[in-house]
């Protein structure tokens, strides 16, 4: 079996990995270069998408900021999993937004700004303060906004129409801010057969938009069951198939999908050690057609994400449950160069681990992390 994953960094790298026991040759298309490459040692293999989708027999994407010329190629071979609507979905937040509303996922409220008349429009519908937010090219924070007072709206207008000019089609997306108590998200798959499998809720702390850390949830049944009905609607609405990541907002113990990916996702890293199945080898099950995984939890664990950083102390590495995962990146601030996963026995022994690891890394890098 041979799966052309759409980028070539390391989500298609963790794919390859996980693909080899299975016999699942996963070989990766990088979008920016055009050549098709090897996921672990970055080698052409191939030259050219149409000679890539030949050789394929499933194709899939890691991202979802792909031309849609691309994805439209891809589109008329038939081999593409999980669609390519989900994945134009991913990257455009008005198709998101659309499909959340169809699906009837509850998100935040929101409003289309394309003129300053809309943006006064967005304050009397959404409400103070607000979150603007690019509808093309955001991810981890960047391309956002506050709007906190109607007296700002004058000053932050040129910036956001300097911005909307610089890309095609582009538009922004005005939401109400929510009071969040805590962010969570829900990773799972759906099966060709259409069986659904998900993994327990990871509750997620970001810093400056970027997932530092990540910690499976265990025994929140009644939040698991509704982050879990959220997935069905939205993976059957859009007939997916593949590994599908929710974001939400926990408000009192109510959630609100803040956005999508439709691909594995950095808060499903944790499931490499936590879990029966690891997200990686779900998803190529899943597009593979064979069937799911279990996503059973196997015990307390954690992701914390290596930003910015390509060196870590060998020490930790004689931690028993410490396990880091390097993605073999060229070093630059704030890019996500690996990860470390840590298990336990218990949920206190995680949080004291934790702690101990902490100990080991410099709190500028880590400032998730509690020491
Ligand atoms: P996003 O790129 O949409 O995931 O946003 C990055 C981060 O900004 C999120 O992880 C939240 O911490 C915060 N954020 C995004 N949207 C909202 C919102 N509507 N209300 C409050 N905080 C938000």
């Amino acid at each position: 079996m041979k799966v052309l994953v759409l980028g070539a960094g390391q989500l298609a790298r963790m794919m390859s990995l996980a693909g080899a026991p299975l016999n699942i040759e996963v070989f990766a298309y990088d979008v920016g270069t055009g050549n098709v490459v090897h996921p672990l040692t970055q080698q052409v293999m191939l030259k050219g998408l149409n000679t890539a989708i030949t050789y394929s027999d499933v194709i899939t994407a890691e991202f979802e900021h792909i031309p849609h010329e691309i994805l439209d190629i891809c589109e008329q071979s038939g081999k593409f999993l999980p669609t390519t609507d989900a994945i134009k979905a991913g990257g455009d937040r008005r198709l998101e937004k659309a499909l959340l509303d169809s699906a009837g996922v509850a998100n935040a409220k929101y409003h289309l700004i394309n003129s300053r008349d809309d943006l006064t429009a967005a304050i009397d519908t959404v409400g103070l303060p607000m979150v603007l937010k690019s509808a093309l090219g955001g991810y981890d924070g960047k391309g956002q906004w506050r709007l906190k007072q109607r007296e700002d709206a004058d000053r932050i207008w040129p910036e956001m129409a300097e911005f909307m000019a610089q890309t095609d089609n582009q538009a922004i997306v005005a939401e109400e801010f929510v009071p969040f108590d805590r962010e969570v998200s829900l990773v799972g798959a759906r099966g060709k057969n259409g069986d659904i499998a998900v993994y327990p809720l990871a509750e997620n702390t970001h810093t400056d938009g970027v997932l530092s850390l990540s910690v499976a949830l265990t025994g929140n049944e009644a939040l698991q069951n509704q982050a879990e009905a959220m997935f069905r609607s939205l993976a059957e609405s859009m007939d997916y198939v593949g590994v599908l990541a929710i974001e939400f907002f926990d408000v009192g113990g109510k959630l609100l999908v803040n956005e999508i990916a439709p691909r594995v996702h950095n808060s499903g890293h944790w499931t490499q050690q936590g879990a029966e199945t690891c997200q990686f080898e779900n998803h190529l099950r899943a597009v593979a057609g064979m069937p799911l995984g279990s996503t059973a939890l196997l015990r307390p664990t954690a992701m914390i994400n290596i930003l910015g950083e390509d060196r870590l102390p060998t020490d930790l590495l004689s931690h028993p449950q410490c396990h880091i995962h390097w993605y073999g990146k060229e070093k630059r601030p704030g890019r996500k160069m690996g990860h470390i996963n840590v298990c336990a026995d218990t949920q206190e022994q995680l949080d004291s681990s934790l702690a101990t690891i902490a100990s080991y890394l410099d709190p500028a890098a880590f400032p998730a992390l509690k020491r």
